[in-house]
């Protein structure tokens, strides 16, 4: 399969410009892969600080509720400790033995009561310090990574400005050369590019660069005589030896 061309001069230029073509796609692909990474360092970056921002946010929520649970035992403690003072007062006043003896074991009742409480709001302090601890390291991780975050960008953004520049100067390129190739190869290379980017392909130990077919002794030959553009029979890319 060859592509018709009617000035025999520009049949070689013609290859040459598609080849061009070609390598300065290649060089895009690379820039918008370049490009890719950095965004995609970028997302993960932030993806981190949000998680992290989710963690504090959970602690911290926990931490305040057990603040407030330990609040409510303090005091219940205070009303026992009331309860228990007010009792003694009235215990001197009882008369009855039996009734004494009652209130006494209340009292007791009471005083075992706070002595449970008192244990329980000691283990919930050392818990919120461990907690409240925790809480402080995940700021910390917190701030570190944005701290990470703030300084990629700038280096992603002077990176990325670059880039960007590359990728302009290319188009530019680009569309020099295009435009001395004639709108039937153009075409035909525009519809490969946009396959798999691969357009224009070396044959190398007489097997095509695209599809890895043997090319047949036919199409080598018309290769070596150098008069058209020749696409592989297989994957239809453009074919070129390697001077020399
Ligand atoms: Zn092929």
């Amino acid at each position: 399969m060859a592509l018709e061309v009617t000035n025999k001069e520009s049949r070689l230029h013609r290859l040459e410009l598609l080849k061009k073509l070609q390598s300065i796609d290649n060089k895009t692909h690379k820039l918008d892969k370049q490009k890719k990474t950095i965004l995609s360092h970028l997302e993960k970056k932030n993806a981190q600080i949000e998680e992290a921002t989710t963690l504090l946010t959970t602690k911290h929520e926990d931490s305040t509720g057990f603040q407030k649970e330990m609040d409510r035992k303090h005091l219940d403690l205070k009303c026992i400790e009331e309860q228990i003072g007010k009792s003694r007062e009235k215990l001197l006043q009882i008369k009855n033995n039996k009734e004494y003896s009652a209130f006494l074991s209340e009292i007791g009742g009471r005083e075992a009561d706070k002595s449970l409480l008192e244990d329980e709001i000691l283990s919930m302090m050392s818990e919120l310090e461990g907690m409240t601890a925790e809480e402080k390291d995940l700021a910390k991780e917190e701030e570190r990574q944005k701290k990470e975050l703030a300084e990629l960008r700038v280096t992603a953004e002077g990176e990325l400005a670059v880039i960007d520049k590359n990728i302009e100067e290319t188009r530019a390129e680009w569309g020099e050369t295009a435009q001395q190739v004639d709108k039937e190869a153009l075409d035909q290379y525009k519809r490969l590019i946009q396959k798999d980017g691969q357009a224009v392909v070396e044959v190398s130990a007489q097997a095509c660069g695209g599809c890895f077919m043997q090319i047949t002794p036919q199409t080598l030959n018309l290769l070596l005589r150098k008069q058209e553009i020749i696409l592989c029979q297989n994957c239809d890319k453009i074919l070129y030896l390697q001077e020399g």
